[in-house]
């Protein structure tokens, strides 16, 4: 699974995969702890570091966003990314509801082939790799059934990705405490972004869901790793369509197509959309403009 581009080798067995696309952000150790050191300092001495109330941000920081150079076999993506706003618009959403101690980059870039995006805790910057946009689309006008409206798919997965770092982002500068796998929670960050942006924000969280069995359908299941932190591609993407039924139960019946996502497992979304709502609004609560 993939945006795991970061420091941290990846164990080599997930390497050679042709979905390795989805890993997400590298688990720096060291940045983290860092971290910690840096916000207890803070604790201590409240006035130089800008004073926070409540636990919250200084606010100074915002997220920027800015375009590498881009090799020739990536320009095609980089316009794409740049024509579309993808990341400014993201950037604009959590600007205007978040403050933040230090800015936040999003940087787009050329990657190494077969790198994905990802947040890098040492630099505080989320990579959009030129080529994973490029991948993304071409597995959407590889299907039939997608074929059509491609690009339109394709920027809805990447602005979840988008959401998806970001949240890792979040999470270790705003020193946000949570339970369960962070993987989850970043994908649950992208849900509550995109649900409340009305169709537009679902086709993006939908988009993502095919994406991610895409993804299955193209693995071989014995190559699944249990100890991998990311959910396994098949369980993110019923996961997105338990959220999106969830919101809304009862709108939209297709969702439950008793594969994907069972008629069992849509029964608790509801409450599962509830949970992670009232969960993000506490975890970002001290940290709201
Ligand atoms: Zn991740």
């Amino acid at each position: 699974m993939l945006h795991h581009a970061g420091p941290g080798p990846r164990t080599p067995s997930r390497a050679p995969r042709a979905r390795a696309p989805r890993a997400r952000a590298p688990r720096a150790r060291a940045p983290r702890a860092r971290a910690l050191a840096v916000a207890t300092a803070c604790a201590l001495l409240v006035t130089a570091c800008g004073g926070s109330r409540a636990g919250g941000s200084a606010g100074g920081g915002r997220l920027t966003v800015s375009y590498e150079a881009a090799k020739a076999r990536d320009v095609r993506d980089r316009d794409f990314l740049r024509g579309r706003r993808l990341a400014e618009r993201v950037a604009d959403d959590l600007n205007r509801a978040l403050r933040l101690p230090r800015d936040i980059a999003v940087t787009g870039r050329s990657c190494p082939e077969g790198d994905f995006p990802d947040y890098d805790p040492e630099t505080g910057r989320v990579t959009l790799c030129y080529g994973y946009v490029g991948e993304v689309r071409s597995m959407f006008q590889d299907a039939e059934e997608t074929r059509d409206d491609a690009g339109e798919r394709t920027a809805g997965v990447v602005t979840e990705t988008l959401y998806h770092e970001l949240a890792h982002a979040l999470i270790h500068r705003l020193d946000l405490r949570f339970t369960g796998h962070e993987e989850d929670v970043a994908d649950q960050f992208a849900a509550y972004r995109l649900i409340p942006r009305g169709a537009a924000g679902r086709a993006a969280l939908r988009a993502a869901a095919d994406n991610y069995a895409q993804y299955a359908a193209d693995s071989d299941p014995s190559d699944d790793d249990p100890s991998d932190e990311h959910a396994p591609d098949a369980a993110r993407s019923a996961n997105y369509l338990c959220y999106l039924y969830g919101s809304a139960p009862g709108r939209d019946k297709k969702l439950v197509d008793g594969k994907r996502l069972t008629k069992d497992r849509a029964e608790q979304c509801e409450d599962e959309y509830a949970a992670l709502r009232r969960g993000w609004d506490a975890l970002l609560a001290p940290h709201a403009r």
